[in-house]
């Protein structure tokens, strides 16, 4: 897994208009006119904005976002000149992020991007290790921020990339960003024919971009400085994969796809394949969208972290701080949107909070308080000490949905009140039948229909349902007071329609789908027990509904294994024979899965959905590999394998 790491902002400080970063001693910008150097260095380097011409897609990669100098002129030139269907992908990556008023002020020497600078701090993440996906300006600029080492977290990208900016420090004064095995790395992701230039003319930087495969050349550098780099990739790198039973080949099929299941994991992916120009197909069992285990009246987004940071704490982690920047830009589009940006308490014994404090979080992000602190958070006594998560919030998942679909309306034909039984191939497209006969027929099926897509895919998913049960309960004058969701053994929700949803119980191998009065007893003891004070109203209703979980309890999501290939073409993994000895893994054409969010899917769904639509769409990768394959749907198959167990 990539190795968490807590991130230590920028230091720098400012002389005659320029920044210097105090760790390295060095200019983040030049002196003199740094706009024309950025134009000239990266833009001309690189043969921009020409090679946009006619690309409905083009993928940059930085080294050193700092000021965001580069990303501000580039956008603004791709606003400029590319088609409005058109998607710029930049990647970039930064050790020592600068905070958001270091960021602002830097910003500001721009005036006359005002308007960009003002989309990136409104999208810009807070300081948190990992990959950071943004949509910037209703998708035609796709950010993603890798806040960490470059060395580590390119390792663990998946793209192709056009077009390099090589902007660490000098290599005299940061030489870990021009060491050789980063450059073989950044080979490695080099498209056919990409290319990359530099500020620096550096002899080694020069021989090991040679020696990595670029066709490197010099040329004048810009103002005082003699010389610079720039060149094309000649050799295209072996990519010598070491996990081939999880690589994901290109699609180049009709952008036609059918969803099975209007819950959050089938809305989120209508969602991000229609912004991509995508014709879908929804089909759903009920009469409207989420009416099974997205159906609560509310649900809390908040993240699940861990002390270890384990991938699915990492993955959390991204996906929280993804679904509240894109909760916040979907609000502003539709203002009935009821996200509560309201902040989510956890109480935690004091051993597991003492645990977290190693993470080294931003507070904003993870903010510890007292039992007397969280009292005045919440607007409720509590008599625990908790984690407030103050980006976090709650929502109505059912409205989230339904705005979702509402949106991508022009491009999603939806079948409610359809089952889908059965999926067949013909021809390469999938045909989905249900008991009246064929729904639809596409070159794409995503399977979003919980715990069903196990039998649906015919691969072992190890997906099962996971009853809980919760009560709506009246608001009260005293219940009101509550201002955001308290979460413990249960949680309860501030008041939603009038009603507060108070959850859940957990009940594996259980499909009694009728309500008990013990458990909900038990759900209201422990809220008296948590929340003493808190008196709401009547119960107006119980509800049961049965979430889709996992063996390994994370989400199963990405392309559906061919059963037979994999038992052929990996019969003996145990052995633990070399990956190089093994081909690329093989799926059943065009078949997806985003299921197994448990009862996280408010967290989880949406950046899911954009890990589906970046393999359907040979995109870069949301996530980094170790999470991506954390949540592949072949993990089982290939972890059954190497035990040995026959399938
Ligand atoms: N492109 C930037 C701009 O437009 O403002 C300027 C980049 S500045 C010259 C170099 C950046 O590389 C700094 O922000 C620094 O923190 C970052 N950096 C240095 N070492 C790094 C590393 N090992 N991994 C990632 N980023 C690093």
């Amino acid at each position: 897994m990539p190795r968490y790491t807590p991130i230590e902002q920028a230091k720098l400080h400012w002389q005659d208009d320029s920044a210097i970063s105090d760790r390295f001693d060095d200019i983040y910008f030049s002196r003199s006119d740094a706009l024309a150097e950025t134009r000239y260095v990266f833009l001309e380097g690189n043969a921009l904005p020409e090679r946009w011409r006619g690309r409905e897609q083009f993928v940059i990669g930085e080294t050193g976002f700092g000021t965001a100098l580069n990303f501000l002129v580039t956008a603004a030139e791709w606003l400029e000149h590319s088609s409005p269907s058109a998607c710029l992908h930049y990647i970039s990556t930064e050790k020592y992020p600068l905070n958001q008023e270091d960021l602002k002020l830097a910003c500001q020497h721009w005036p006359q991007f005002r308007a960009i600078a003002d989309e990136l701090m409104s999208h810009y993440p807070p300081l948190c290790f990992g990959y950071h996906s943004r949509s910037l300006f209703g998708g035609r600029i796709r950010l993603l921020l890798l806040f960490g080492d470059a060395n580590e977290l390119l390792a663990q990208l998946e793209a192709a990339v056009d077009a390099w900016f090589l902007d660490g420090f000098a290599p005299s004064k940061n030489p870990q960003m021009w060491d050789e095995s980063l450059l073989r790395r950044i080979a490695a992701l080099t498209a056919n024919n990409g290319t990359f230039s530099t500020f620096t003319a550096a002899g080694y930087v020069r021989r090991s971009l040679e020696t990595t495969g670029f066709i490197v050349e010099k040329r004048a550098g810009f103002g005082v400085k003699r010389e610079m780099l720039h060149g094309t990739l000649g050799t295209t790198p072996a990519r010598n994969s070491t996990t081939p039973w999880y690589e994901t080949g290109n699609y180049t099929g009709a952008k036609t796809a059918i969803i099975i299941g209007a819950g959050l994991a089938g809305a989120s992916v209508a969602a991000a394949l229609a912004e991509r120009g995508w014709q879908i197909t929804l089909i759903e069992r009920n009469q409207q969208p989420a009416q099974e285990a997205s159906g609560n009246l509310a649900g809390v987004v908040s993240p699940r972290l861990s002390a270890d940071m384990d991938n699915g704490a990492q993955f959390y982690l991204n996906a929280f701080l993804h679904s509240v920047d894109y909760l916040q830009t979907l609000q502003q589009d539709r203002p009935r949107l009821a996200w509560h940006a309201t902040g989510a308490l956890q109480l935690l014994p004091a051993t597991q909070r003492e645990r977290l404090r190693v993470l080294n979080l931003p507070p904003e992000i993870l903010d510890f308080c007292t039992a007397a602190e969280a009292t005045l958070a919440s607007g409720a006594t509590l008599n625990d000490a908790a984690v407030l998560f103050r980006h976090g919030g709650w929502l109505s998942p059912p409205q989230l949905c339904e705005i979702l679909l509402e949106r991508a309306h022009a491009r999603v034909l939806t079948y409610y009140d359809r089952t889908a039984l059965r999926l067949s191939q013909n021809n390469a497209l999938w045909e989905v039948r249900s008991s009246a006969g064929i729904i639809a027929k596409a070159p794409v099926v995503i399977l979003a229909n919980g715990v069903k897509a196990q039998d649906m895919s015919h691969a072992p998913l190890q997906l099962q349902a996971c009853r809980g049960q919760l009560a709506y309960v009246h608001a009260t004058e005293n219940s009101r007071k509550l201002k955001m969701p308290v979460s413990y053994e249960g949680y309860v929700i501030p008041a939603y329609q009038d009603q507060h949803t108070i959850g859940a119980s957990y009940d594996w191998q259980d499909l009694d789908s009728e309500p008990r009065p013990d458990e909900r007893q038990q759900l209201l003891d422990t809220l008296a027990q948590r929340l003493p004070d808190f008196s709401p109203g009547t119960i107006t209703q119980d509800r049961v509904a049965f979430r889709t979980t996992s063996q390994d309890h994370l989400p199963v999501v990405g392309p559906i294994p061919d059963i037979d290939f994999y038992q052929q073409s990996y019969a003996d993994l145990r052995h633990g024979k070399p990956a190089a000895h093994y081909t690329s893994a093989r799926y059943q054409p065009g078949l997806f899965v985003s299921s197994g969010h448990g009862s996280r899917g408010l967290t989880s769904c949406l950046l899911s959905a954009e890990l589906i639509a970046a393999m359907l769409n040979n995109e870069p990768s949301p996530l980094p590999q170790d999470i991506v394959h954390a949540l592949h749907p072949a993990r089982f198959l290939i972890r059954q394998l190497k035990r040995g167990i026959s399938l």
